[in-house]
């Protein structure tokens, strides 16, 4: 592969603004693609790449379905919409998926290609108030700028909020200032992928929480069933 291309799960040359969603997908619904999609359209982003995580640092205790699972019906969800990617990265890294490292690789990239892009890390106002866990919260921020989305339960947090509760109130000099945060306001959606396990698990409906070709896949797959033997990605 020489130097100037770009591996195939990755942006493409011409992309210039790229939002990043990363989870763990388990499984994919339609709260996730329509806050990839209105980021897309409210930001202006030439492309939003799906990043399945493999080892999620926040949920280490989890019990997960198969990486390739996972990343099989964010493939199958996000098909037919030419702005969506999804990206390998964390599933072919070893050990924990960082975030910071994910965006890291992708602005290296770009750096090698010569090419000024910006990078925007889609989060939930719900998953923003955990950052100051996260691996070096102010490294990420100086990488990329975070737009943050509702979630039901979860409204956009204020200028006062983001001033006092993010680790980048004391990271402006670095770089990595609430000015790295965007607000994006999303049409709210009250989907989990806890309740689609759940109702998965319970023989229960998943119609219009899931793409129709995910749901195929989750009952093809016997995925989430309590007679099915999950194991960790
Ligand atoms: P789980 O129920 O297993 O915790 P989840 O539905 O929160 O999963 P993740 O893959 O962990 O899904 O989410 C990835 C990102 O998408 C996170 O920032 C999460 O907060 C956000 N997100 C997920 N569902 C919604 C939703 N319905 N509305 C807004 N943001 C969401």
């Amino acid at each position: 592969m020489g130097l100037l291309m770009t591996r195939p799960d990755w942006v493409a040359q011409g992309d210039r603004r790229v939002g990043i969603l990363g989870g763990t997908f388990d499984p994919i619904h339609y709260g996730h693609l329509v806050i990839a999609e209105q980021v897309r359209e409210a930001l202006e982003l030439d492309r939003v790449l799906f990043v399945p995580a493999a080892i999620p640092p926040h949920k280490p205790e989890a019990v997960l379905a198969p990486a390739t699972d996972r990343a099989a019906m964010v493939e199958l969800a996000i098909a037919g919409n030419p702005a969506f990617t999804i990206s390998r990265i964390e599933l072919e890294r070893d050990g924990p998926s960082y975030t910071v490292d994910t965006v890291g690789e992708l602005v290296d990239e770009a750096a090698r290609q010569g090419v000024a892009r910006d990078f925007f890390f889609i989060l939930s106002a719900e998953a923003l108030t955990g950052l100051d866990a996260w691996h070096e919260p102010l490294r990420l921020m100086s990488l990329c700028r975070l737009a943050v989305v509702p979630r039901p339960g979860a409204p956009l947090p204020d200028g006062a909020w983001l001033e006092s509760h993010l680790p980048a109130a004391a990271g402006a000099s670095a770089g990595a200032g609430v000015d790295r945060v965007v607000c994006v306001e999303t049409v709210p959606l009250a989907h989990s992928a806890s309740d689609v396990r759940t109702r998965a698990a319970a023989g229960r409906s998943i119609r219009y929480l899931v793409p129709p070709a995910v749901e195929a896949y989750i009952r093809e797959h016997r995925l989430y069933r309590s007679d099915h033997a999950r194991r960790t990605a």
